[in-house]
């Protein structure tokens, strides 16, 4: 082999094992997902099958070694395949993998013996070429599902990849070239390879920070005793959701729910059992919605819920129903079952100039009549709601 040509090979066994090192890092970053630790052993079989390929050369023979240097390829990307598959989720395809792979073993090896090296390397690189192409589809429906840049990047670096590798294989047939050095074309190939495989590496962990940063931001949106989106993240939901909720048929409305007494479960239960009694409302509201309905959890002891409703009855008979349902509930808590009751204020928007926010205001508002006229009652939001500015608290009203 010439000297260039294996520079190129130790550049490639240099590059992958720092890949290797590089994912690691992955590792430590994201413990609780699986499929990290194969994208690990996977730029490390790379560079293992350069050191096994030149110490099988030395024991058995440079046919073998060949063998072993090309399965390196397609069985790096076999891994990495079967390690993204494993990290998104998915199903792992383990058992159809290990037949591609053995597959490719076997005409490799024929190849080899035949003195067809060239026709080894062209095989193995369509095998590498597939799972490309196949961990690319898997990242690229990935994103359609769940978005991020991080998901697409990688899904056409490994797009990318698989052109190269499709291109490395159809310009190294010897009988579709004759005369021509294959020895140049292949290096030309590799370093394609290796750029690729840096770039691979790079998305990788980008998919790997943007985990990260999606749990950062599912920490900051939701609550973490009733699990339901908190204010904040109420707000974000509905900035990017915007207007698309709605059918055309069907207007926005807001129910603003509060427990009645709570301070009286704390004083006498403890809060532990207060805490219980939210946990189980967050439960009962999210077991108690629709599809497209949102609750949350808007501080203390006080949770809201978009709704969609063609008018303003509809979303009295939904108030009525959960306040219903809630009177007649065991609150299972650890210091035995509680009974509570809530009270609703209800809103739905009017016109296309009313936000969201005006309309959880004015459910506010109906919220502390519903609290003023008694408890464990809705209200529906008054005419004279609009544009209302009332900041008296309702704490102390005799039940
Ligand atoms: P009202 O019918 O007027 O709403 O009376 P209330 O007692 O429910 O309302 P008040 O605002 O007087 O008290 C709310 C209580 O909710 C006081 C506070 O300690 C309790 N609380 C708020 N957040 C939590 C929480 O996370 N856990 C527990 N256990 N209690 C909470
Ligand atoms: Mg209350
Ligand atoms: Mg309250």
């Amino acid at each position: 082999m010439d000297t260039p040509q294996n520079t190129l090979l130790v550049v490639l066994q240099i590059v992958s094992l720092v890949l290797a090192l590089l994912m690691l890092i992955a590792v430590q970053q994201v413990r609780h997902r699986q499929g990290v630790v194969l994208w690990v052993s996977a730029f490390a079989i790379l560079a293992l099958s350069q050191f096994g390929r030149e110490l099988v050369e030395v024991a058995w023979g440079y046919r073998v070694g060949r063998s072993i240097g090309h399965m390196g390829g397609a069985l790096t990307y076999g891994v990495l395949y079967i390690g993204i598959r494993v990290y998104l989720g998915l199903v792992p395809r383990i058992g159809w993998s290990l037949l591609a792979l053995a597959a490719a073993a076997a005409m490799s090896i024929e190849a080899i013996f035949a003195h067809q090296n060239y026709i080894s390397l062209a095989g193995t690189a369509c095998f590498t070429a597939m799972f490309q192409a196949l961990t690319a589809t898997t990242l690229w429906k990935a994103w359609r599902r769940d978005g991020g840049l991080g998901r697409s990047g990688a899904a056409i670096a490994f797009a990318l990849s698989a052109l190269g590798s499709v291109g490395r294989a159809i310009s190294l047939i010897p009988d579709w070239h004759p005369g021509m050095d294959l020895v140049g074309v292949n290096m030309f190939w590799l370093l394609d390879f290796i750029a690729m495989m840096i770039v691979q590496a790079g998305c990788l962990l980008f998919l790997v920070n943007q985990a990260l940063l999606d749990e950062l931001q599912n920490m900051a949106d939701y609550d973490t005793l009733t699990g339901l989106l908190n204010r904040g993240g109420l707000a974000r939901r509905m900035q990017r959701q915007g207007s698309r909720m709605t059918a055309s048929d069907k207007r926005l409305g807001v129910l603003c729910l509060d427990l009645d007494h709570f301070k009286v479960v704390n004083d006498t239960l403890g809060h532990g059992a207060g805490d219980d009694v939210l946990k189980r409302m967050g439960g009962f509201l999210r077991e108690n919605c629709r599809t497209r309905d949102i609750p949350s959890r808007q501080g203390g002891e006080e949770f809201g819920m978009i709704v969609e409703a063609g008018s303003e009855d509809e979303l009295i008979a939904l108030g009525e129903r959960l306040r219903m349902l809630v009177e007649q509930m065991p609150f299972a808590t650890r210091a035995g079952n509680v009974t509570v009751t809530i009270s609703i204020g209800v809103a739905l928007t009017t016109g296309s100039g009313d936000t969201i926010d005006a309309v959880g205001d004015r459910a506010d508002l109906a919220l502390l009549r519903a609290k003023r006229s008694g408890r464990n009652r809705v209200m529906l939001s008054a005419p004279s709601d609009h544009g209302t500015v009332e900041a008296k608290p309702c704490i102390s009203d005799p039940a």
